[in-house]
């Protein structure tokens, strides 16, 4: 046993595992998956903008060669490049001097006419092709800048100038930052969420336990009231046997208080007899142990002989049963048995809770159903009572109903009865006024 349950909890356990692995998993997959896509992103971006500002700086550079000897055009023409072009940050155009370049043209007029040393330009002269240089700068730019340092050739295909563009990655860095922003609110929602299911996760199992413990209570207490409940039976039938006997005057004479007091004896004998078979039938139908057997019943067989065994007690109370006969006679397909136990149950309540008037059984036909009504005048009940009638243990408590005995189970089990047979039961009731339960079950096609 102990074994088991140990099983049982690691086996759970487990199970929450990977439910807890595959919910970690998910968001983190989510973040890698987003930062490698940015971090490409980001690099085809940088690529893309090192592509424009290579292609600027030739055509800037071609444009420019027939200007070498005219300064101030030369600065006119760089001037209008930087208006059109925004991301162009800085522009400056350079021509081989005694010591290295000099600055023939810039945006940066204080470095006009100075001489620059810088190694990229040598390189740039000397392989004769563009130099790239990734700067972050917070001199130029507030970020990132491509610096591009480029040849200039004339038309003899002859060295005659350096161009020097700083292009600002402002566009791409914004466009990564916008991306990154979204991907982290969406990962942010996504652990929320997997927050909150794997909270619910847990909740859940926390619940399934629960259930599961409430099931053995349940099975428990459904074993304890199967034994106590046949248990009982026995000793109330000897209870029952031995006061006949003694009313029969078996054991000597036995005077009219006496008597009285036995009948006493009697009828709670019975009442717990009454108790000890409700019961009995409701651990039955817990168990799935009811049975069925449905066949072609006629009322008029089953309804006289009930009626018969509550007349006198019905007449006691000045009440008069009344069964109407079908005009003809029709048949229902059910058993017969649970029949009787049904309409019983009916007419004993009718009678039960009514101190006056007419307790009347009466059945009509509809579509392939067969209705069987008990109608009184009952003490009736109000809409929220009837709302709760067919609840197992629920009995009506007023000042009408608290002398009256019972178990709060007959209705319950009839209607368990019922639907097993393909029918259905409900009430109609108006307090003060009366009382009518249906029972509808299906019609016999033929007796
Ligand atoms: P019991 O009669 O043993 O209490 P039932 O399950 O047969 O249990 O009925 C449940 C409750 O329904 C009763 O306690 C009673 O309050 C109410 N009831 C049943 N039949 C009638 C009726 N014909 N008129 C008024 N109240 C009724």
């Amino acid at each position: 046993m102990k074994f088991h349950d140990n099983f049982k909890f690691s086996r759970q356990s487990v199970e929450l595992l990977y439910s807890v692995l595959i919910l970690v998993i998910i968001p983190v997959m989510f973040a890698v998956n987003t930062l490698m896509f940015i971090s490409a992103a980001k690099s085809d971006f940088d690529a893309e903008l090192r592509r424009k500002a290579d292609l600027a700086s030739q055509v800037f550079g071609k444009s420019i060669v027939n200007q070498l000897d005219d300064q101030a055009q030369l600065q006119q023409t760089l001037e209008a490049v930087l208006a059109e072009r925004e991301e162009i940050e800085n522009l400056s155009v350079l021509v081989p001097g005694e010591d290295g370049f000099d600055v023939v043209a810039t945006n940066n007029l204080d470095a006009i006419d100075l001489v620059n040393k810088e190694i990229q330009y040598t390189v740039a002269e000397e392989r004769n092709q563009s130099v790239a240089t990734l700067i972050n700068s917070s001199a130029v730019s507030s970020g990132r800048v491509w610096n591009i340092v480029s040849p200039v050739t004339d038309s003899s295909s002859e060295f005659v100038a350096i161009t020097s563009i700083d292009v600002s990655l402002d566009e791409a860095d914004a466009m990564t930052s916008s991306t990154f922003t979204r991907s982290f609110i969406v990962l942010a929602v996504t652990i929320v969420i997997v927050v909150l299911l794997l909270w619910n996760h847990f909740r859940f199992v926390e619940r399934a336990r629960l259930v599961s413990r409430l099931k053995e209570a349940d099975q428990l207490k459904s074993d304890f009231l199967s034994v106590a409940t046949h248990e009982l039976k026995a000793p109330t039938s000897v209870i029952k046997g031995y006061t006949s006997n003694i009313m029969d005057g078996m054991f000597g004479e036995v005077n009219d208080k006496m008597k009285e007091n036995l009948q006493e004896v009697l009828n709670q004998a019975d009442r717990l007899n009454g108790l000890v078979k409700d019961l009995l039938n409701v651990s039955r139908i817990e168990q799935g142990r009811i049975s069925v057997e449905a066949k072609p019943i006629n009322p008029d067989e089953v309804i006289p002989k009930i009626v018969e065994r509550y007349k006198k007690s019905a007449a006691d109370k000045g009440l008069e049963i009344v069964y109407s006969v079908p005009a003809s006679p029709l048949f229902i397909f059910a058993d017969s048995g649970r029949y009787e136990e049904i309409m019983t149950n009916l007419i004993d309540n009718a009678v039960k809770y009514s101190l006056k008037g007419t307790v009347t059984i009466s059945h009509s036909e509809e579509g392939d159903m067969v209705k069987s009504s008990v109608r009184d005048t009952g003490i009736g009940m109000s809409a929220k009572e009837r709302d709760r009638l067919f609840s197992r243990f629920y009995r009506v408590r007023n000042d009408k109903t608290k002398s009256i005995g019972g178990t709060g189970l007959g209705l319950w089990i009839i209607k368990q009865y019922t639907e097993k047979m393909g029918g259905k039961i409900y009430v109609d009731s108006l307090e003060g006024v009366g009382t009518e339960f249906t029972v509808e079950l299906p019609k016999a096609k033929s007796s």
